[in-house]
């Protein structure tokens, strides 16, 4: 049986039983049903599905193997760690998320004003809030209104300049200030795609000539008590952990000396995010080589080390991971519309009285291919389509005989594969890497998996059914969108196999997991194909129940986000309906109430059954 990798990514979220993948809670139902389900009630398109349960494991497991990591050591300081807003802004995200941690006072990170007054406004004062990111007058204001408000909110500075800011509202507005967080530039830098935040060269972060600046300049100015946290960040999907271990150790020593050198409230080392996921479907080639135990315990015995050598009290360990507590949670469903080689069936072959002798062959290797021949037959029959295209250029054959061959390469191709199947013939392998079926997914790569697009990351992707039957096609997947990056190629490390399939007869989903960190916000609206519908799942002890179906932009509502006027639009097409000398004055009222139908509806392809 395919199982997709599944035992790699999944991390027992989700689990194939016989024919489905199910999630792996409660009474496990199969995403394959509840999509089923959605759609009935009138959905259409792809559709994101969020699972809170899984919001709560990824937090309860951060916490749960931070304090036995503390507890293992004897360690001193606290654990404390926020939620980085950049990661899911989103409201059926971010509320759910904030009753699962709850319990443990996790907190929010906002880099921005608008994420900033998302925090303000959603989180209780006992959670901590940190902001980073580049800050301005109104921005540092905005954050001693929050500490007036009563939240445990720390600033942190990304250069000289902030703090100067930071001292001048404070001679404005006096207390209560807000806790001050400096970040440092480290000579130690991240691994992976996003390694940029890290590093002597990272666009953050104060030099360690700059870090005794700042130390002066609080002193100075009284403010020194506030002065209660360092921050570094090594970047996104850490791959190893020797890079966070090389940062720990630089950053521990300058807690320590900072600590000496009087900043007698600094108490916390906030380690920012980076915790990775892993995404890979083949073992081969893990992403993330390491555990969140490893980690946590790693991270805890190296501080401790540092603050034993230098003889200071264990800093609180404060951590900003997003990806991890988020990626799992939300799953994208994307109907599968057509297969590209479904149209190459016999019933469309157009066979003359007398064809070229090279279409006679084919039609020959169709008839007589079988175990023995078919890796020879299907090397015969490629052979054969490229002369035969070769004879089409060059006037020899005309356009019927050239589809026949066509058909008929793909006739062969398909019944080789088949009898093939059951043989994991090298050769198979290579021609797979040639020969994929083309399918075309209801969904767009730009709209939601914008990180494939941009950054070649690849996520899990899988059928939700058929589970039980072997996979036959060498697979590229191709979105809606015109563009011809839009499509996720085959990828013999990741080679992904998927089932012959007759659209007309079922239903066909594919499953692209761990898209919810990152993936929505990014989201582009490339072709105007917007957010699709959200739905949260909630699971229960006998089913599960849909909450907050987000329905997907009708095409009124994205071309009026675009600044167009829907009611302009209207008016215009019911004028030109008036002047159209195709319809008669009884159609107009039909025809334009049609049109208005159909604005209102979202803009992916319709599949029906
Ligand atoms: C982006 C970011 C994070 C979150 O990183 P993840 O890889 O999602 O854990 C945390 N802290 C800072 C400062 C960031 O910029």
């Amino acid at each position: 049986m395919q199982r997709y990798g599944i035992d790699i990514w999944g991390e027992d979220d989700f689990v194939i039983d016989r024919d489905k993948v199910r999630v792996n809670h409660l009474s496990s139902p199969a995403l394959y049903d509840i999509v089923e389900d959605i759609r009935a009630q009138g959905t259409k398109g792809p559709l994101l599905l969020r699972f809170p349960h899984l919001i709560q494991k990824q937090i309860d497991a951060v916490f749960h193997t931070f304090h036995d990591a503390f507890s293992e050591l004897d360690y001193k300081g606290r654990f404390q760690a926020v939620f980085p807003l950049k990661v899911n802004q989103f409201p059926d995200y971010l509320n759910p998320m904030i009753e699962a941690g709850k319990a443990y006072g996790y907190g929010l990170e906002a880099g921005s004003k608008a994420e900033l007054v998302i925090a303000m406004s959603h989180i209780s004062p006992n959670a901590p809030i940190t902001v980073n990111g580049f800050k301005d007058r109104e921005m540092i204001e905005l954050g001693f209104l929050s500490a007036k408000m009563g939240h445990d909110i720390t600033l942190t500075i990304e250069g000289i300049n902030e703090l100067e800011s930071i001292i001048e509202v404070a001679k404005e507005m006096g207390a209560p200030i807000p806790k001050i967080g400096i970040r440092i530039k480290l000579h130690s830098t991240g691994s992976g795609l996003w390694q940029k935040s890290g590093g002597i060269n990272s666009k953050f972060g104060l030099t360690s000539t700059e870090l005794l600046e700042a130390m002066e300049l609080l002193k100075a100015n009284s403010l020194l008590d506030r002065f209660t946290m360092i921050h570094f960040h090594i970047g996104s999907q850490m791959t190893q952990i020797s890079n966070l271990k090389k940062a720990l150790r630089e950053a521990g020593n300058i807690y320590a000396d900072l600590l000496k050198m009087g900043a007698s409230s600094l108490q916390s080392i906030n380690l920012g995010g980076g915790l990775g996921i892993e995404y890979t479907q083949n073992e081969a080639y893990p992403e993330v080589t390491y555990s969140l135990k490893e980690y946590a315990s790693d991270t805890t015995f190296v501080l401790q080390g540092i603050a034993r050598a230098k003889n200071v009290k264990e800093p609180n360990i404060l951590i900003e991971s997003g990806r991890f507590i988020a990626a799992s949670h939300a799953v994208l469903v994307a109907p599968v519309f057509e297969l590209f080689s479904e149209e190459y069936s016999e019933k469309a072959l157009r066979l003359k009285s007398e064809n070229p002798p090279l279409i006679e062959e084919l039609h020959e290797l169709y008839t007589y291919i079988n175990q023995d021949n078919a890796l020879e037959y299907l090397h015969d029959s490629i052979d054969h389509l490229n002369s035969l295209l070769t004879l089409f250029d060059l006037g020899y054959i005309d356009l019927i005989d050239r589809s026949n061959s066509e058909i008929l390469t793909h006739l062969i191709i398909r019944k080789a594969i088949l009898l093939l199947h059951d043989k994991p013939v090298r050769e198979l392998r290579q021609i797979q890497d040639k020969i994929q079926e083309k399918y075309l997914i209801n969904f767009s790569i730009f709209q939601s998996i914008p990180d494939f697009w941009g950054l070649a990351q690849r996520f899990p992707v899988m059928p939700l059914a058929k589970l039980d039957t072997k996979p036959t096609r060498s697979a590229s997947l191709w979105d809606i969108t015109c563009d011809s990056d839009g499509e996720i190629d085959f990828d013999s490390r990741n080679p992904l196999f998927l089932h012959s399939v007759n659209l007309d007869e079922e239903d066909y989903f594919l499953g692209f997991f761990k898209v919810g960190a990152y993936q929505e916000v990014l989201g582009m609206k490339h072709n105007l194909f917007t957010r699709p519908t959200v739905a949260t799942i909630e699971i229960t002890d006998t089913g599960y129940d849909i909450h907050e179906l987000v329905k997907s932009d009708s095409l009124m509502e994205i071309l009026e986000d675009l600044n167009y006027n829907p009611l302009k639009i209207k008016e215009k097409i019911l004028a030109n309906i008036q002047q159209s000398s195709h319809i008669s004055p009884l159609e107009r009222d039909t025809v334009y109430a049609r049109i208005a139908t159909i604005l209102e509806e979202n803009g992916y392809l319709k599949t029906f059954n």
